[in-house]
């Protein structure tokens, strides 16, 4: 293996930059030449490929975002755009590629993989850590942080005039986010997809609390759930507390990594170089029990990430 390249795709997340880093980083010092795609499977199809080297990943492992951009692209759901992708990886002699995304960018690596040969390895960075194969994906760690950063503040507001908050927090069709920040952020409640919630339990607890003096109650809903301004109708209807909404949105997706993914996107960017050096294919990073694993892409996507309920039943007890 002589030349290897880069891409990120689907949504961005917070520990993308320092895993492009430990990517370039690693393979030139193993020899290997690296090229990094622009935009996703947009520049694999367009040509949008330029070499990578020590300099041009200096200054990144701390911002958030991807210096690669990031997208998701039409062009490769079609064999025809694929076709030219594969044009490209003869024209740029591409020998091995390595994808930072979701589960469907892994969807358009192992298809790839399956059409023209070309070793992939994919590593799972999404804040919504909605990853089958791994424990945890590059920015959820972040991205948790910063949910709790803002409930904290919501709290201080909560407390002073005496509200309800529900507050959105993203996760697409899974509740990871709404769990990890509701538990750190001692929310009354949290709603999560994998979990049926009912209102009648929702507002005897907030009565409950309400009746020992409890000034404030933060509720946390995971976007996959309902309408979180659906939940705070439906609440104030019933106790007749005063209810806000706040839908976190697209913060979470933004700002510095923590140390731990910076360091989780390290190791997983350095781990894929090794794989494709020693002729490894279709692969998938993970994390399991603080080790860097390798599973067969297949085998992690035909798996569904369950919830961890002892966790989910503990926020249950804490809040009580
Ligand atoms: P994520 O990787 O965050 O899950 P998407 O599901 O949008 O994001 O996937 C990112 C991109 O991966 C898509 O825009 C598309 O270009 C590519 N992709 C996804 N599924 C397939 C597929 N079955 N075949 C080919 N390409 C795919």
């Amino acid at each position: 293996m002589q030349r290897i390249a880069l891409l990120t795709s689907g949504g961005d997340s917070p520990g993308m930059n320092a895993c492009i880093r430990a990517v370039v980083r690693k393979a030139i010092y193993h020899g290997l030449e690296v090229l990094g795609i622009k935009r996703g499977y947009n520049g694999f199809v367009e040509a949008d490929i330029a070499p990578m080297n020590l300099g041009s990943v200096a200054d990144i492992i701390l911002r958030g975002g991807t210096i690669l951009r990031t997208a998701r692209s039409d062009q490769f759901m079609n064999p025809v755009g694929r076709a030219k992708a594969n044009e490209n990886v003869k024209r740029f002699g591409i020998q091995g590629l390595i994808v930072i995304g979701g589960d469907g960018s892994f969807r358009g690596a192992k298809v790839f993989n399956q059409e023209y040969g070309l070793p992939v390895v994919g590593i799972p960075g999404t804040i919504d850590n909605d990853i089958p194969g791994t424990d945890q994906t590059i920015g959820f760690d972040t991205a948790v942080s910063t949910a709790v950063e803002a409930i904290s503040k919501i709290r201080d507001t909560a407390t002073s005039h005496e509200r309800t908050f529900i507050i959105e927090v993203m996760g697409r069709r899974c509740g990871y986010i709404a769990l990890a920040a509701g538990l750190a952020g001692g929310a009354e409640s949290i709603l999560i997809p994998e979990y049926p919630f009912d209102y009648d339990e929702i507002c005897d607890r907030l009565m409950r609390g309400y009746r020992r003096g409890k000034m404030h109650s933060i509720i946390v809903v995971a976007e996959g759930v309902a309408s979180s301004l659906e939940v705070g109708r439906k609440i104030s209807e019933r106790t007749g507390f005063d209810t806000k909404v706040i839908i976190l949105g697209h913060l979470q997706r933004g700002g510095m990594p923590s140390a731990t993914d910076v360091i989780l996107a390290s190791r997983m960017g350095a781990k894929a170089v090794e794989l494709l050096m020693a002729g490894e294919t279709k692969k998938l990073i993970g994390v399991r029990a603080a080790q860097i694993t390798a599973t067969d892409i297949d085998d992690a996507l035909s798996q569904t990430k369950s919830i961890d309920m002892e966790l989910y039943d503990l926020a249950g007890v804490l809040s009580i």
